[in-house]
This record gives structure tokens, sequence and C-alpha cells, in this order.
């Protein structure tokens, strides 16, 4: 008896189909209002907050991190679907393999003439030396705008030795090959910008040779060491690699319109680098506070309302992919709009929104009509908050990217990774020019300490807002959109572009 009493209960009303209660019906404009007033009050940062300190522990007993398919992303999956079913959702997990990597050594030393250790950082998919590395004499592919892309670049005879290569003018897949093809034994390629230099081959099957990524100021001053003679090193590279699974966590509300879905992700892995606290369980726990708050207001949406928690965003968008992959063609058509929150509280973020229309003319082209208007509602929003807003490039570098592959109307919000904070963008923002926005992005210290409170709750109205309207009225979608005049200040200016998951490729 007391168990299923404690079952009826754990059912909240709200979310079943019948009316919602009391009011007499009104128009969808009045509900959405309403709805999106109550969520945006009751959404809340410190709300948010406890489940990022879940993950923080999640991470601590779990080797540090909660990459996919380890044991820090399965038991963080387990929180959100157990919160989730508590409240009333239908929930379920979507399992997909993948290829799990591990960096199991690093290691660059010079043997002659001078000995020093160089910081290295492996390649995504490269291929491995043998535990204790392999010494090899450095070569230096001489610089051109392209360097180390074509065999010509080789002319000067490989054979056996280590190939130090400058960043640009094509992938590392392909510099790596070049260098293979070459008769070079391992590949180092040196950053052509600040900053260090962490990539990926792209895929399992690329890996010719072991593989790093160096600074430029470390991959100038070896080529200058070389110039004056021999320079010998030792290099070790070794990365494991086996095929895993993982799940995304999809819940959605028991009632409104199937046909009218109304759509918002974020992923939930991390690197194995840190505990991805701003990157992405910001994200994650601003979507689960809105969620458990949307339960809670005992509101039966029209709309149909999806929340996704993808897994292996960082392995190349992979859930995501997997989702929209399965998701048979007709019922694309279902989904109304999705909307992507990966990276809500840089801690010397900016507030970026998703440029849908390319009104800012940055990177790559519009969004799927309808996306111009996503981008209008949450610019408008932040408006009428007080809250200024910058443009980001719609790059598909994130969980939206599969989306907007097949159609549907996407956005979001990010308030930046690796990117260096303008001076102007901190006359707006404050914080520190000259610096990442994130400067801990993919790394140790990605902990509770990495966050900005004020943008998390910003992002989280943001989230709220959208929910509390769009699960009531979609009629803005096709509304036109004035055309926006982009002043300096809402420019593209960063954001999640190059350098984040899946990570560089060139
Ligand atoms: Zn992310």
């Amino acid at each position: 008896m007391v168990v299923v009493a404690a079952t009826a209960l754990a059912a909240p009303l709200l979310l079943s189909p019948s009316p919602a209660h009391g009011h007499a019906s009104r128009g969808p404009a009045e509900d959405a209002a309403e709805l999106s007033r109550q969520l945006v009050d009751s959404a809340s940062a410190e709300g948010a907050y406890r489940h990022l300190e879940r993950f923080q522990a999640i991470a601590e007993s779990s080797d540090g991190h909660r990459a996919a398919g380890t044991s820090g992303h399965d038991a963080s999956a387990a929180h959100v679907h157990r919160l989730l079913r508590k409240a009333g959702y239908r929930v379920a997990y979507q399992a997909f393999d993948f290829t799990y990597t591990e960096t199991l050594a690093e290691k660059l030393s010079v043997l002659s003439p001078t000995p020093r250790e160089i910081s290295i950082r492996a390649m995504t998919y490269t291929a491995s030396t043998e535990e204790g590395g392999i010494e090899a004499a450095l070569a230096a592919v001489p610089t051109d705008g392209t360097t180390g892309c074509e065999a010509a670049d080789y002319a000067a005879g490989f054979t056996g030795t280590i190939a130090l290569i400058e960043r640009g003018g094509c992938s590392f897949a392909e510099k790596q090959a070049a260098a293979a093809a070459a008769g070079a034994v391992g590949a180092v390629i040196y950053n052509n910008v600040e900053g260090a230099l962490a990539g990926t081959l792209g895929d399992a099957a690329a890996g010719k040779i072991p593989t790093g990524g160096l600074t430029r100021a470390e991959g100038e001053k070896l080529v200058a060491d070389l110039s004056k003679g021999e320079v010998r090193v030792s290099l070790e590279i070794r990365e494991s690699r086996e095929e895993r699974t993982t799940r995304n966590v999809v819940a959605e509300t028991r009632g409104g319109n199937p046909a009218r879905t109304v759509m918002l992700g974020a992923h939930l892995d991390s690197v194995t680098d840190g505990p991805g606290i701003n990157d992405n369980a910001t994200g994650s726990a601003g979507l689960l506070d809105v969620a458990l708050k949307l339960a809670e207001s005992h509101r039966t949406p029209a709309n149909k309302v999806r929340f996704a928690w993808w897994s292996a965003e960082e392995n190349g968008l992979l859930g995501s992919e997997a989702y929209v992959a399965k998701l048979p063609e007709a019922r694309r058509a279902d989904i109304a709009l999705y909307l992507n929150f990966d990276m809500i509280a840089s801690p010397n973020g900016v507030q970026f929104v998703f440029d849908g229309d390319d009104s800012d003319g940055a990177g790559a082209g519009p969004g799927p009509e309808g996306s111009a208007q996503l981008e209008h509602d949450i610019n408008a929003f932040l408006d009428s908050k007080g809250k200024p807003h910058t443009g980001t490039d719609f790059s598909g570098r994130s969980d939206y990217g599969p989306f907007i592959e097949v159609g549907i109307p996407s956005g979001g919000t990010d308030t930046g990774a690796e990117g260096v904070k303008t001076a102007d963008q901190a006359k707006t923002y404050g914080g520190t020019a000259g610096i990442a926005y994130d400067p801990c992005y993919h790394a140790a210290c990605d902990d509770l300490g990495n966050i900005d409170m004020r943008h998390f709750d910003t992002n989280i109205d943001v989230i709220a807002h959208a929910v509390g309207t769009y699960a009531h009225d979609l009629s803005s979608l096709t509304r036109p959109v004035p055309a926006t005049s982009a002043d300096d200040e809402s420019r593209s200016g960063g954001g999640l572009r190059k350098g984040h998951a899946p990570g560089a490729t060139e």
C-alpha cells in the first residue's frame, strides 16, 4: 500500500493530459506569458547549483572526470534520470556504441645537445609509440602556407626522423599522413597562434604515426635549435582505444501535442582532463532545474516539451548524431525547434547568442528557417532584462549541428570557451581582456570554482523563458523578424568556435 501511494504521488498532476487546473481557457499567448514568467521566477542559478555540486562529487569519485563511457558519466546520467522520473516525466535512455579513447602517455624530451622536457599534447586517434617511447633526430619541415601538407615538403629526406611541422594549411591528419609517407616515425605539430595545441585526427582510422601538439613558442625554439645542428629527442605518445556503450537521457512531458514538440538539449559528458563543470555541467544543470520547475508548476503544456542530455559530445557530437540518425523521418517534422546550451557560466564570459540569421555575416551561413526567429526571441528577452548580448557564428560545433543538418530550426546560447576576450567585450561584460572566456576550458581546473553565477542565472532565465513560451505558443517562429543592424558590440566575437569539441582538426 505504501509503495502504491508513493508511486501515485510521484506523478504530478501537471504533466498528465488533464486540463490546466482552475483557469478558463485563454489564448496561447497569455498561457505562454504566464508560464514563462512563472518559470523565469522559479528556476535559478542557486537551484541549479546543487546539481553542479553533485556532478563535481561524481567526478571526484570517478577518476576526476565524467567522460562518456566511464562511471562518471553513467552516474551523472543516473542522477538526471532519477530526478526526472520522480518528477513525472517519461524518461528513456538511448544507448549507442562509440570508440572510447584515453591518452596513456604524452612526453617529449630533448636528449641532445641540451636535455630538457617539453610539454606536448597527444592528438586524439594518434598512432601509439611503444611503452617508453622512441628516440630519433628531429627534422623541421620548411614553412610555407601549407607546411607539411604535400609530399614535396619532405624532399630534404625525413626517413627515420620525427617531423617538426607548423600548424596551418591542411588538417593535422593530412600532415601526419604526408610525414609518414616520407618515412618519418613521428610528427610534432606546433601552433601558429597562442596556446596549447590539443587536436584530433578526426577519426579512428586516420592515425599513421605518433602525433602530438606543441605551443608556438616551443615549436619555434626547436626550429632555432635545429638551425645550429642536430637535435635528438625522445617521444612517447600512447592512446588506448576500446569500443564502449554510452547513453543519452531523453525526457518528455506526458501531455502536450507531440506533432508540435519543443526540444532543448545539453551535453552531459566531460572530457577526460577534468570534471567538466562549466563544460557542460552548467547547461545540463540549467536544463534540469527548468525541467523540474516545469513539473512543479502543475501546468499541462499545449505542446510536448522534450529535454535531452547528450553523451559523447566531446567525442564529436556522437549522442546528438545518434539521436537524429535514429529519428524516423516522419518524426523529424514533429520537432518544431531545438535549443542548445553548452557552457553557460564561463568565468570570463560573454553572453553569446547563435547568429541564426547570419546577420553578422561571419563564418557559416544562416540556420534553417525559423532559426532567425529563435535568435530574435532570445535577444528580445535579454533586451527586456537589460542584459547585453553578442552574436556568435552558427558553426554547428555543438549538439545543434545534427539538427540543423536535417532542417530543424535551432538556436541557443553560450558564454565562450578558449576564445580570447576583446577590450570591447571587457567594457561591456566586465572581466579581463586578453585572456580566454574560460581559462580552464578542457582542463582539470574546470571545477566548481570555474563558474560565473550571473552568467549562469541569465542563461537559466533564457532556458526558462523559452520553455514557458514555446510550450504554449510557436507563432513567433513564422513571424518575420525585423532586419537586424548589428553594431560593433553585437557582432560575432567568439563563442564555441574553433577548438571546441570535437576538438580542432586543423
Ligand atoms: Zn561543451
